[in-house]
């Protein structure tokens, strides 16, 4: 089977689709890590996010590995011999992702990929358009969601516990502007596919969803 797990920044995915990959023994595929390395990669060579010539020159020396850790399905990042999976989540590539990940160039080959990464199926994937573009036919399509206030509440508690202090306030403007952007970009905006399932996660526990949706697989399986 395939799982398409899209939504706004926050709601939840990456660790949702990891858990629900283990639960399952499917390979899961952070495709935001993918744009996130990118934008690293742009900015550690001091090129400018917004020209696409520029992100395109970065793309072309782009050498990217995903590696899935075995014991937690994390996504480990690498850039060549270089691993990046912990920088890719540092706030100046979080602030510059949208802006690289709106070219066509980059969207065209970032979804060239992905597609021969789904290919095989026993896939769980995350991003913004896998619904939609990466894996329209997907067997089972989830749309996750949840308030602003609690998306941002979540992404205080992951930076307080790594020591970073930032306050709500900034934290429901960053993500605000990061939705605005995605969603209103020209090609493959972040959009729930008509025939996804849209789970609402304010008030739920990450274990509540996983199991939701594994539910949802179960019965995906029994229907087929
Ligand atoms: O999922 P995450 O928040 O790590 O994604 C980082 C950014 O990568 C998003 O804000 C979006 O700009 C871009 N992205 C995308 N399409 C995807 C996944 C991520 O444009 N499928």
């Amino acid at each position: 089977m395939k799982i398409a797990i899209d939504g706004p920044a926050g709601a939840g995915k990456s660790t949702i689709a990891r858990k629900v990959a283990a639960g399952l023994g499917y390979l899961y595929i952070d495709t935001g890590a993918m744009y996130r390395a990118l934008t690293y990669h742009v900015l550690a060579q001091g090129l400018d996010p917004l020209d696409e010539e520029q992100v395109k020159s970065a793309l072309d020396t782009l050498n990217l590995r995903l590696e899935t850790a075995s014991s937690e399905g994390i996504n480990r990042v690498f850039l060549g011999a270089q691993e990046i999976t912990e920088q890719i989540r540092e706030p100046q590539v979080s602030q510059n992702v949208s802006a690289v990940s709106s070219h066509l160039s980059v969207r065209k080959a970032m979804v060239g990929l992905q597609k021969g990464l789904a290919k095989n199926g026993n896939v769980v994937m995350d991003g913004r358009d896998i619904g939609t573009a990466v894996m329209p036919d997907a067997d089972l399509k989830i749309y996750l969601n949840a308030s602003v206030e609690e998306r941002a509440k979540r992404r205080q508690k992951e930076l307080l516990a790594r020591g970073v202090n930032v306050s709500l306030k900034e934290l429901i403007e960053q993500i605000s502007h990061r939705d605005f952007l995605d969603s209103t970009r020209k090609i493959s905006p972040l959009c729930k596919a008509d025939d996804a399932i849209e789970i609402d996660t304010t008030h739920l526990t990450v274990d509540q969803v996983v199991e939701l949706v594994l539910t949802l697989v179960s019965r995906r399986e029994k229907s087929v």
